[in-house]
């Protein structure tokens, strides 16, 4: 059955990694090149027009935007990476701020890596799932905008992006072809989600179940002292 959002509601703006909102709910952030569909496809996910703002200048915002949803878990809007407009200096500061929250995000379950699925392999795209990879950070590969090309077209370019894949990963990445236009691949991702979710739930239960028993086990061994 297909996983239903009901409430997706913005939560906060963040313009540094320590601001974020406490890391006790499990959170999916969405990241890609300025222009790749990112703002369409957490609206169209989400039901809502206007949740990520669509980037009229691209690079502008560079805030990792929290957007609470059905009051369980954050869908994150991290800024696009590789926007060569940002002057040098401000370029550091945002690769380090998106590194920072990559690398140190506790509750983060996974990174949706946006590429279009118009454009060949792109190095940039590649450099930074390489960086996800070697620092084990979990990530899945979103394709957007399928209906702007043939399907034998999207196929050749996903060929090639396979290829360039393989030469890094012994299997390919987990990967969704997606459309904001027309909603193509928007349940399948939804329903990912929901399986991470469960799966990060199960795990929290298992550990709160362990650290109950440790506690019981603590106090029998009180107890049999007291006696
Ligand atoms: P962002 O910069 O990554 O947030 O990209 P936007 O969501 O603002 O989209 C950039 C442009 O691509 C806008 O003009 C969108 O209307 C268009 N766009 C985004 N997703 C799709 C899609 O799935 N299909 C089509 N045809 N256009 C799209």
């Amino acid at each position: 059955m297909a996983y239903i959002i009901k409430k997706a509601t913005f939560a906060k703006s963040s313009s540094k990694f320590t601001e974020c909102p406490e890391d006790e709910l499990p959170e999916f952030a969405f990241i890609g090149r300025s222009n790749v569909g990112k703002s369409s496809l957490i609206n169209k996910i989400t039901n809502k027009k206007d949740l990520a703002k669509t980037s009229q200048t691209p690079g502008k915002t560079q805030l990792i935007n929290h957007f609470l949803i059905n009051e369980k878990w954050y869908l994150v809007d991290l800024p696009g990476y590789g926007w060569a407009k940002v002057g040098q200096e401000k370029r550091m500061q945002f690769s380090k701020m998106i590194k920072n929250y990559l690398l140190q995000r506790k509750n983060l379950k996974c990174v949706f890596v946006l590429i279009d699925s118009r454009l060949e392999p792109q190095a940039i795209d590649f450099d930074f799932l390489n960086f996800l990879g070697e620092k084990q950070v979990p990530f899945v590969i979103i394709y957007t905008k399928i209906d702007k090309n043939s399907s034998s077209q999207t196929q050749k370019i996903l060929a090639q992006h396979n290829r360039e894949l393989m030469k890094t990963w012994e299997e390919l990445p987990l990967r969704f072809m997606t459309s904001s236009q027309t909603g193509a691949g928007c349940e399948d991702l939804k329903d990912y989600m929901k399986i991470v979710l469960d799966e990060a739930k199960q795990i929290q239960n298992l550990e709160e179940t362990s650290q109950t028993q440790k506690s019981e086990e603590t106090s029998q061994i009180d107890e049999t002292i007291e006696e």
